[in-house]
């Protein structure tokens, strides 16, 4: 398929590339490049949102990804995740339509997993054959899959602090990868800024790679889909803030082709160690400056405390469609992972944050009890073992294996 992908244009000096070149930063001035679509052809043809029905993934939507040859395209059936309505927060609250978009379910138990099929297909589709991406576990894991099944070269820099278990998952998947030490977060963000003009290696960390978050567009789609309209309140965990400004770009699109005048307000969420976003925001600045410290926290997956490029896509999504920035505290984290599991759903702490989000923006009045609201899910808690421990604690009961024992157990409990 042809596709409506025009090119690449740089969003700090508007220069404009070939999306046929492998370009990561804007190869004038290091501007982060943004793919652009002939938005009138669009509107002409384009009469359904899931315009590929023969994929149960996010390719179903592939009308708005740059185009991908079909032997390029890397898929293990990711997105297309559950839209579960809450019903025991929201009973607790007493509202009526808070819903969870179900990430954990995705193939390597994040959403890291949408943003990582397009990329690594598109890579494949520019011929290029290797790369490498920074993690705090979870984009490393999803990266490793996609590129082993793809044939793909790929190397994994994970945090030093990620958990043990999403560093094995790397190794399990088969990529080559290398624990990254640093003093400071902002050590990273330069290294990545470097890399791009030094090493002249493919680069698929967010933002950087212009890519990966097209892919987080599928929420806006989905998530239209099954609701039948789009939602009045996205709650999405902001680390680098692919998925929230790819969602918000992915509203942008819809309303843009006419088939919705609303864009959802996006609330980014952080831990409140390192809320760099939130301290911007609260100041009313259009940039985010290092803030906080991402190691006092037990959200792991998003705790960074200097952003790419000053954040300015993700604000710019807060700012633009009315939300806000907010920041939890870890105890609110911890509390959030057991209401959604009572929900039935197991996040990992940076999954249930926009949970513990969702519960603060109620109580200050920025979500009413009227409003449809979505919280991304974005990892399962089988990533992060020991934050379940942490959660809920281990069953502290014993009885023998013995029927007087266990008659006696049911009495006491009430069962
Ligand atoms: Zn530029």
């Amino acid at each position: 398929m042809a596709g409506y992908a025009m090119g690449l244009k740089c969003d700090s000096c508007g220069g404009e590339f070939s999306l046929r070149d492998p370009l990561t930063t804007c190869p004038n001035c290091g501007g982060l490049l943004e793919v652009q679509y002939d938005m009138a052809a669009m509107r002409r043809e384009i009469k359904v949102i899931g315009g590929s029905p023969e994929y149960d993934s996010i390719w179903r939507y592939r009308q708005f990804f740059p185009s991908v040859e079909e032997q390029n395209v890397v898929t293990l059936g990711e997105g297309r995740t559950p839209l579960v309505k809450s019903v025991h927060l929201a009973g607790k609250l007493g509202i009526d339509n808070l819903y969870y978009k179900n990430d954990t379910m995705m193939p390597t138990g994040s959403f890291k997993d949408r943003g990582f099929s397009l990329a690594v297909s598109y890579a494949k589709e520019l011929g290029v054959r290797r790369g490498f991406t920074y993690s705090s576990g979870n984009a490393g894991a999803s990266f490793a899959a996609y590129s082993s099944r793809g044939m793909f070269n790929a190397l994994a820099l994970v945090e030093y602090i990620a958990n043990p278990v999403k560093k094995a998952m790397i190794q399990l998947y088969g990529a080559q990868a290398a624990v990254l030490d640093y003093d400071n977060f902002g050590q990273i963000t330069a290294m990545l800024e470097q890399a791009a003009e030094r090493l002249g290696l493919y680069q698929f960390v967010n933002f950087i790679n212009p890519i990966r978050h097209e892919a987080m567009k599928t929420y806006a789609y989905e998530i239209t889909e099954q609701l039948g309209r789009v939602p009045d309140a996205m709650f999405h965990p902001v680390g680098t803030g692919g998925g929230i400004f790819g969602a918000y770009k992915g509203y942008c699109e819809l309303a843009h082709l006419g088939f919705t005048d609303q864009i959802p307000r996006m609330y980014g969420v952080q831990p409140a160690a390192a809320a760099h976003f939130k301290a911007a925001f609260d100041a009313g600045l259009p940039e985010a400056a290092a803030y906080g410290d991402c190691t006092k926290t037990i959200a792991q997956s998003i705790a960074s405390d200097s952003p790419i490029q000053g954040g300015r896509r993700v604000l710019r999504a807060v700012y633009q469609s009315g939300g806000a920035a907010l920041g939890v505290e870890d105890g609110d984290i911890l509390e959030a992972m057991r209401d959604l599991a009572k929900d039935g759903i197991a996040g990992e702490p940076s999954a249930a944050a926009p949970v513990a989000a969702f519960k603060q923006a109620y109580e200050k009045g920025l979500v009413k009890a009227s409003d449809t609201a979505v919280c991304v899910i974005t990892g399962s808690a089988f990533k992060q073992p020991g934050a379940i421990k942490e959660a809920a604690g281990e069953p502290v009961t014993h009885i023998r294996a013995d029927i007087d024992e266990l008659e006696k157990l049911i009495v006491r409990l009430r069962l």
